[in-house]
């Protein structure tokens, strides 16, 4: 995995690197059950270097404890590893150059669940053995009622599937 992120950091595969300050690889353990993959990283990850830090990352931590999973228990991830001018969607060449990482990630953690962080990280690769689920983006689930209480019964069905297995 150190390769991996060392790969990351240094890389030019698409245009992305050019505006980013840092390339943001993902972090958790590699013997992590659940495999969490959002579409890319905002200003605050790109500032620090580290996944879902920002507002929606503190509400996604704070929610998966209340439902007791932690955050240091997952690896937290993106489909793209750098930050995209002004947050806009990656362009489809900027995820096929960032895929093989994501690709290479998934096959070092062989995660039991991967928890795709809303209908954009829907690029996610499928690989045998693994359930996927689609979940509420934290982001969504903070502002709207609805989604919030939608996001936390997802949230609770994952802590359920984690302890039954
Ligand atoms: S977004 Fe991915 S492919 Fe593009 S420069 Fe960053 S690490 Fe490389």
């Amino acid at each position: 995995m150190e390769e991996i992120n060392l790969e990351i950091y240094g890389c030019k595969n698409c245009r992305l690197w050019q505006d980013a300050k840092h390339g943001v690889p993902g972090e958790g353990p590699l013997s992590a059950r659940a495999m969490f993959v959002g579409q890319n990283p905002g200003a605050d990850e790109d500032e620090l270097g580290r996944p879902f830090v920002g507002r929606a990352g503190k509400y996604l931590t704070k929610t998966l404890l209340e439902f007791g999973i932690k955050r240091e228990d997952v690896f937290i991830t993106n489909i793209v590893k750098h930050v995209s001018p002004k947050n806009r969607k990656p362009f489809d060449d900027e995820v096929r150059a960032c895929l093989p990482y994501l690709i290479a990630q998934i096959r070092i953690i062989k995660p039991q669940i991967i928890v795709l962080l809303g209908a954009s990280a829907k690029e996610t690769p499928r690989m045998g053995g693994i359930e996927y689920i689609q979940v509420i983006h934290p982001s969504a689930a903070m502002r709207f009622t609805k989604m919030r209480e939608k996001f936390r019964q997802q949230i609770a069905e994952l802590a359920e599937r984690l302890q039954q297995n």
